[in-house]
């Protein structure tokens, strides 16, 4: 119960002293009160900072895709995925090291009705608005045209690089205004991540290196061990590691790399999925892509039906655009590292069945990465009874190679929808059946007694070694929202080949997940166990309706 006199109005009582008060008693507990809630808020945000959770800026891009540093973003002119691009910045002075021209530029519809670019530069205006009103060659179609007068304008521009899209492959000379700028990640770090816990391969670590520098990256190797990089993949005392070991390490790093949920113009004339150019009947009949619906339709009910990814699997970063070719490293042109480790994920509606006496009626997808090719198999009909899902290694087998198989009751029901994944990463094959994985194989891709000190050829250099393909056999089937990802790739280059790093008592091991871009532990060694500050938790901004990039780093 609360009394009508408490002892906050006899304190109040007590300081009503001086005859003339400058604030009325009202307004003096009022400012009392919010400079006590403030003073309070300032030692608590000191004591935070200090020991639990600490602010930064990303200034760079070496964690991309997971984190971002200064950016631009585009819209591809053929599937209309939003994609971004790094603006490299001075790391001493933060200016942004981009060189732009002032040029005349066109902004508005490019009357090509399959094309949606809006700006391009205007190749014969000099930058000159004399030339306002001047032919316009759209920078996505090359349609020739004559845009609105009040379209044209005078800007600062970049269009030195040719961008590829992400998701469709569709390249095109993109302009990117100097107004086109966001900022580097804002993150906020747990700093009593490792007072209370130990750090985890993995895990997103700050560090400390020099006195005022504090860098971001993912943490690779713990004290004691040697870490190599083999086709991609990290290996610890020359045995593969996996990030599927860890809670959110492999989810955080497969890299969206297709999507049939995102309808295409028709300007990129490779198609997404087709089927394979060799042998047998006539593919068409087949399997056949609706592009209405965005779906592919695969009448198997005598046979089998196969269509294959063809836009390839290379380790390309749309957000290292602007410094292609800088770091040694190959352009999206020169055919980088195909990367192995890929997954795929659809939806199959399942219609008419007629088993084939052999194989019976089934919905599947299969993986080639260099010398080993794993299929899935689903079957169609009664979960119970039938015959079971399979993952398998198929051919071409070796011979005398250990067989891989494993098995498991699932079925999709005839009549009904599944959404199936297949994955390959770190040496692990998992098939998920509506989120639940149903089926695991682990093997071994690096060949027997080969030394990493002096590796093997990699299959990511052998382009043919390569394919992703979906396939139904004894069932009429329709899939939809077909989505290819690819895996992290660790590249084995610092200035020169990387051979690795063995680590002693207390030296940590980290790199950056823009592989291709990062200056990390293959250029400058290990971390003292003294320098990490904690793990990175979560970006707090850009917060902007339009741009909400909120999310736990992992
Ligand atoms: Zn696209
Ligand atoms: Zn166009």
């Amino acid at each position: 119960m609360k009394s009508e006199k408490g002892p906050q109005d006899d304190e109040e009582s007590a300081l009503t002293a001086p005859a003339r008060p400058p604030l009325t008693m009202h307004d003096y507990a009022w400012w009392r009160e919010n400079l006590e809630a403030l003073t309070v808020a300032i030692i608590l945000a000191l004591i935070i900072r200090h020991f639990t959770v600490e602010a930064f800026e990303i200034p760079t891009g070496s964690m991309a895709d997971t984190l971002y540093g200064l950016h631009a973003w585009l819209e591809c002119p053929n599937c209309s995925r939003e994609f971004n691009v790094a603006l490299q910045s001075d790391g001493a002075t933060g200016e942004i090291k981009v060189r732009y021209e002032k040029k005349l530029v066109y902004e508005g519809e490019c009357p090509n009705p399959s094309c949606t670019l809006r700006l391009h530069t205007v190749a014969r205006g000099g930058g000159d608005l004399r030339s306002k009103g001047d032919e316009v060659t759209c920078q996505a179609c090359r349609t020739p045209f004559r845009g609105n007068l009040d379209g044209y304008r005078l800007d600062d521009v970049n269009d030195k690089a040719d961008a590829r899209c992400p998701n469709c492959h569709f390249v095109y000379r993109a302009a990117l205004l100097r107004s086109n700028l966001t900022g580097g990640h804002k993150i906020l770090v747990n700093k009593f991540a490792y007072s209370a816990g130990t750090p985890k391969r993995w895990d997103v670590i700050v560090f400390g290196f020099d006195q005022w520098k504090n860098y971001i990256k993912r943490l690779i190797g713990l004290p004691g061990e040697t870490i190599q990089v083999w086709d991609g993949d990290v290996y610890v005392d020359g045995r593969i590691v996996r990030k599927s070991d860890h809670p959110f390490a492999q989810d955080t790093l497969w890299t969206r790399i297709s999507d049939s949920d995102l309808a295409e113009s028709g300007l990129q004339k490779t198609p997404a999925w087709a089927a394979p150019r060799e042998g047998g009947l006539p593919a068409t009949k087949r399997s056949q892509w609706n592009s209405t619906v965005l779906r592919w339709s695969l009448n198997a009910a005598q046979d089998q039906a196969v269509i294959e990814y063809q836009r390839g699997f290379d380790n390309y970063y749309n957000y290292n655009l602007l410094s292609y070719g800088r770091h040694g490293h190959p352009t999206f042109r020169e055919k980088a590292e195909q990367v192995g480790d890929k997954k795929v994920a659809f939806t199959a509606r399942v219609g008419a069945v007629a088993p084939r006496p052999d194989s019976g009626s089934w919905v599947g997808a299969e993986i080639r990465d260099g010398e080993f090719t794993f299929q899935l198999r689903v079957p169609v009909g009664a979960p119970s009874g039938g015959s079971p899902a399979v993952l398998e290694r198929v051919a071409p087998v070796p011979v005398g190679a250990e067989p891989l198989r494993v098995t498991a009751p699932a079925a999709i029901a005839v009549g009904t929808e599944a959404r199936i994944e297949l994955e390959n990463a770190d040496d692990r094959v998992i098939a998920r059946l509506d989120g639940e994985e149903i089926l695991r194989l682990d093997y071994t891709s690096l060949p027997d007694g080969a030394n990493l000190a002096n590796p093997p050829l990699s299959p990511s250099q052998d382009h043919g070694a390569h394919h992703l393909r979906l396939l139904a056999c004894g069932v009429q089937a329709e899939l939809s929202s077909i989505q290819v990802y690819r895996d992290q790739f660790y590249i084995p280059f610092a200035e020169g080949p990387w051979r690795g790093i063995t680590l002693g008592p207390g030296e940590y091991f980290a790199m950056g997940d823009n592989a291709p871009s990062s200056s990390d532990g293959r250029y400058w060694g290990s971390i003292p166990e003294k320098n990490l500050m904690g793990r990175a938790l979560l970006v707090f901004w850009p917060a902007w309706p339009t741009n909400f990039q909120w999310k736990f780093i992992r």
